[in-house]
């Protein structure tokens, strides 16, 4: 038995990454930062300078790449690559979009589907992606699309770099934010769409402990 699955899939910025953490503590289940292992290839692929149009040999990257997510003392999940942590190099403007383009080749996403159904354990566990809810686990109890305004995503994304005293400019973040969701939800596999019978959820202007009341009363809805 692997336990329910609660899926949370949505555009880049739209709070995912914050409320499946909070519903996963919540529950005490597990969680799938999907986005992450394309970040993680993504790094990968440049480190060991390796030409993306190698399809079969980024599956095999995919297959078998060194992965490790280890909780911190803080309660934080560290990321180890190959060894190297690289819990904040992965979540760069650049790594998403060199992960954004590797996740239209279907090798890559093949590569990795195994690796995400193998998250799925007992009590059970948060998944958060594009593709959670379609693709990965088309047969999870509850199904989330998590969504913001592209502007208000911009604007969330801007604060997370300036409290890490990275200089940004919104303009070029909201060009940034707009072509990557253009190319997730028009490539020709896995597009960003939500699943059937998701909840979307517009959280433009909710705030995080809304979006997960929200969720919470969804689940008990569905016992
Ligand atoms: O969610 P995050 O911004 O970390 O994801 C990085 C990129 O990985 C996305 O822009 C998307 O192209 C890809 N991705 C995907 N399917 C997922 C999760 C992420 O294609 N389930």
């Amino acid at each position: 038995n692997q336990g329910p699955v609660i899926t949370i899939d949505g555009p880049s910025g739209a709070g995912k990454g914050t409320v499946s953490q909070l519903i996963a503590e919540k529950l005490g289940w597990h969680i799938l930062d999907s986005g992450a292992l394309y970040r993680l290839l993504a790094l990968a692929v440049s480190h060991h300078g390796m030409s993306a149009d190698d399809v079969e040999t980024l599956k095999v990257l995919a297959e078998h790449l060194d992965i490790q997510f280890e909780p911190s003392e803080e309660g934080k999940i560290e990321i180890i690559l190959e060894g190297e942590t690289v819990t904040q190099a992965i979540r760069t403007e650049e790594v998403g979009n060199c992960a954004s383009k590797l996740a239209a080749i279907p090798e890559v996403r093949e590569g990795l589907l195994l690796r995400q159904r193998a998250f799925s354990q007992a009590p059970g566990l948060v998944a958060d992606g594009r593709d959670m809810g379609t693709v990965v686990f088309p047969s999870a109890q509850i199904k989330i699309f998590l969504t913001a305004s592209a502007e208000e995503r911009a604007q969330r994304r801007l604060q997370q770099l300036q409290q890490k005293g990275e200089a940004v400019n919104l303009k070029e973040l909201v060009k940034s934010i707009k072509e990557r969701d253009e190319r997730d939800a028009n490539r020709a596999i896995a597009p960003l769409v939500p699943a059937a019978g998701a909840l979307v959820i517009d959280s433009t202007d909710l705030t995080i402990e809304q979006v997960v009341e929200m969720i919470f009363a969804e689940t008990a809805k569905a016992g």
